[in-house]
């Protein structure tokens, strides 16, 4: 089943384009990121230069396409956007490369999934704004050089750990993007609600914040469907009320669980008394592959504190057992 609460991007998500902020000053949160590169674009600007390569780290959702389109329009160049998967041969970058003028942005989502071949074609572009290309094969092959346009590559990754170090080094601005505060998605709900034409009390649009794990790319999806709820039931304003039973109705709890994470913590603590218990353990009695517990269901249990990875298995914390409304075991003091 779709999980309405993941924070990957999916078709859906089309939607979503309506609801980005343009400039720098619309943007919310990120206060570090913004002013660094409020100072980093102002200087290039003024001296009619490139900016240098922007390096944009975080979990999905947070915001890095959207930074890296404003980045584009603040410098006044032209977008260019791909991701790492879909650059399938060097020849595939090379031809993006060649078609950029000066200062242009190139935008490279999922950079660490380049395949290797590319990412060597990437190097001598970055930094000496040339491509080392081999024509043809066997004993005539010879290489050339052309010079590229002195553009802007702006990178998105999960984890900075996944890039190889040679291209990690080749971002002169490397910006970590964090999850953001109830406050600053209250303040993002409201912006939506504004540009979709949904009236909303500013408990409303907390309601809604609350739940999003942090994730403007949550916030908004949780605000399409809320409105949803709110037309059928001809709400005249989408209130704390109004917001708190459609999320209900859509099982996305109080802290922005939804069936799947309260499964999983459950089988924790009902079949093995709060662990800790190993991971394979927790996979087969849920009948889900490792894989997509380790990488999509922990990472935000983890953040919230409601599970500890430890080297005996997960354990279940006292504010799980509360959130599930049980009582915590007592356990030995060992
Ligand atoms: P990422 O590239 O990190 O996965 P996106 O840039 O695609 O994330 O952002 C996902 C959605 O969240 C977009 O609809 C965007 O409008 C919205 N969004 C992200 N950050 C902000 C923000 N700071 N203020 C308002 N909306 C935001």
């Amino acid at each position: 089943p779709r999980r309405l609460v993941t924070a990957e991007r999916r078709d859906e998500d089309a939607a979503e384009t309506s609801l980005r902020p343009q400039k720098l000053d619309e943007f919310v949160g990120q206060a570090q990121a913004r002013k660094n590169l409020t100072v980093f674009i102002e200087a290039a600007r003024a001296r009619k230069e490139a900016l240098d390569h922007v390096l944009f780290v975080g979990p999905p959702g947070l915001g890095k396409t959207t930074l890296a389109q404003i980045v584009a329009r603040e410098l006044g160049v032209s977008f260019r956007s791909t991701s790492g998967p879909v650059i399938a041969k060097a020849g595939d970058l090379a031809a993006l490369l060649t078609n950029l003028e000066e200062r242009d942005v190139l935008f490279i989502d999922e950079i660490h999934r380049l395949n290797p071949a590319v990412e060597e074609i990437l190097y001598p572009a970055m930094e000496d704004f040339q491509l080392d290309l081999i024509i043809g094969e066997g004993p005539a092959a010879r290489s050339v050089k052309i010079d590229i346009s002195k553009f802007t590559l702006v990178g998105a990754t999960t984890r900075a750990g996944l890039l190889t170090n040679p291209l990690r080094d080749r971002f002169g601005i490397p910006v970590r993007l964090n999850f953001y505060t109830e406050q600053e998605l209250e303040l993002i709900v409201s912006r939506g609600a504004r540009v979709l034409g949904v009236p909303m009390t500013k408990d409303g649009a907390n309601e809604i914040a609350r739940r999003a794990r942090g994730t403007p790319r949550i916030a908004g999806r949780l605000l399409r469907r809320v409105r949803d709820f709110a037309e059928y039931d001809k709400a005249p304003t989408v209130d704390r009320a109004v917001a708190d039973r459609a999320l209900q109705a859509l099982e996305v709890d109080a802290s922005g669980l939804d069936a799947m994470d309260r499964r999983y913590l459950s089988v924790i603590a009902l079949n093995y008394g709060g662990g800790p218990v190993g991971i394979e353990t927790i996979a087969a009695a849920l009948s889900e592959p490792r894989d997509a517990l380790e990488e999509i269901i922990e990472p935000f249990l983890i953040q919230c504190g409601f599970i500890q990875r430890t080297p005996r298995g997960r354990l279940l914390t006292g504010h799980a057992f509360r959130h599930l409304g049980l009582a915590e075991p007592s356990r030995d003091p060992s």
